[in-house]
């Protein structure tokens, strides 16, 4: 009859409170198979997300569904997330269920008797005095309009009141308990019968007057009542954790000072190949190879400037101060020095200027060296104001046989070299 299903319009009522008012701490009783629990642990402005149902099985079938995902742990969230759920009947009190922003109750009350919907009213109400509480169950006017119906819309029912009744309940709760309420529904009727009739369900959002009423009969021995038996529970990795924040910035800090430190090496690479052909005398050649420089010179790192000419700036302020540390630098003196060390360092101060993440993961450049030099995947230069970031061996490699290249080629053994390779060739051809 509805479009879209009518409890996926119920579940969207809750969701759009949610997004509204924001609450931290939330609990749906009466959860069953935790649907409305999986959609909201998006909102992660909620904290604490718990789950209650007299029918523990029925909540097992589905709980894992709500386990964090791959991108929960690849990009966690600042925000924190913790899931409980239990089985326990919402007639009973349990201490771990006081003080949240929002309690639910979809299509639940229907379910009690009328003398455990009272224990239910003292319960939400008296004992868990939530800041708010929305309650839907069936309205049995509409009842006329489902076709088939005879009697209860669920065998399960134990009464389906009309909006009065419905209205007359929770006024009472209102007045018992220090609470206003307001009336809506979703499920609408044919039109120009809305009002004759009401909403398919009919739905109550209560609101907490003031600060907690106390005039509950269970609060006197509330500190040690622990009835509900917990049955699921899972913290989201959040970056509120310090090992989880430690683990995504040291990621984020190795892979920029490896790209940095490749663009680096291809941009100082470029240019000497550039003085190379100039120095071999123009013509074409050095038209293209000067183009060439041109492009390297474009290539921009994440805060817009080009590779080398950051870590020029950077590295060359702080190697004045630091003997003995390796900084990048286009000095060809240094170049080979590190090349016997194995490592070039990228300042922090330029993957923290270059790397919005990098910045917004730390807070401050202080707290990014702090937090890498509790880790033992970085390796930082001695006075810890660089990374030090390792040749890999196919660089190395690469290198050198640049150098040998060049090297043959200035000794003029480049022509006779060009002509072994052909006859190398050759014979492969043949084989
Ligand atoms: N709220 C869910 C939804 O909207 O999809 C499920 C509603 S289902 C119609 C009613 C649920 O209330 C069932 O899962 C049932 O096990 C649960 N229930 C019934 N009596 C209960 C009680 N006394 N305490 C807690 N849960 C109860």
């Amino acid at each position: 009859m509805f479009s879209p299903a009518l409890y996926r319009q119920r579940h969207q009522f809750v969701i759009d409170f949610v997004t509204r008012n924001k609450p931290q701490k939330v609990v749906d009783l009466g959860c069953g198979e935790c649907s409305l629990l999986k959609k909201l642990k998006f909102h992660r402005e909620i904290e604490l997300l718990v789950g209650v149902d007299i029918n523990g099985a029925k909540v097992k079938k589905q709980m894992h569904g709500l386990a964090p995902i791959s991108t929960d742990y690849l990009q966690p969230s600042y925000d924190q997330l913790r899931i409980e759920l239990y089985r326990g009947s919402v007639t009973q009190k349990d201490v771990r269920l006081r003080g949240f922003d929002l309690v639910t109750s979809i299509e639940l009350i229907e379910h009690l008797t009328l003398a455990d919907v009272e224990l239910f009213s003292e319960v939400v109400f008296g004992f868990m005095t939530p800041v708010a509480v929305i309650v839907s169950t069936p309205n049995s006017e509409f009842n006329p309009l489902l076709p088939g119906l005879t009697g209860f819309r669920h065998t399960d029912h134990k009464f389906e009141w009309s909006r009065a009744e419905f209205k007359s309940w929770a006024l009472k709760v209102c007045l018992d308990y220090g609470y206003e309420v307001e009336f809506t529904g979703v499920g609408e009727a044919p039109p120009g019968q809305q009002e004759r009739i009401g909403f398919c369900s009919q739905i109550g959002v209560f609101r907490r007057l003031g600060v907690r009423s106390g005039c509950s009969m269970f609060d006197d021995d509330a500190e040690d009542v622990f009835s509900y038996t917990l049955l699921y529970s899972v913290n989201y990795p959040s970056l509120q954790d310090n090992n989880i924040l430690r683990r995504v910035l040291v990621s984020e800090v190795l892979y920029w000072a490896e790209k940095m430190r490749r663009g680096c090496t291809e941009e100082r690479t470029s240019k000497r190949n550039d003085a190379y052909r100039e120095t071999e005398g123009g013509g074409e050649e050095s038209i293209g190879a000067s183009q060439q420089h041109v492009e390297m010179e474009e290539k921009q790192t994440a805060c817009g400037d080009s590779t080398s000419h950051l870590m020029e700036q950077h590295g060359r302020g702080v190697s004045e101060d630091q003997e003995g540390e390796e900084y990048w630098t286009s000095s060809q003196s240094q170049q080979e020095s590190y090349k016997l060390h194995r490592c070039e360092s990228v300042p922090l101060a330029v993957l923290w200027s270059c790397c919005p993440k990098i910045g917004a993961l730390s807070g401050s450049l202080s707290n990014l060296r702090h937090l890498l030099m509790e880790d033992g995947r970085v390796k930082l230069s001695q006075d810890g104001s660089a990374v030090l970031v390792n040749y890999q061996e196919q660089d190395l490699e690469e290198a050198d046989e640049e150098e040998d290249h060049n090297d043959m080629e200035d000794s003029g053994y480049a022509e006779a070299s060009q002509c072994s390779h052909s006859a190398e060739q050759g014979e492969e051809w043949l084989i």
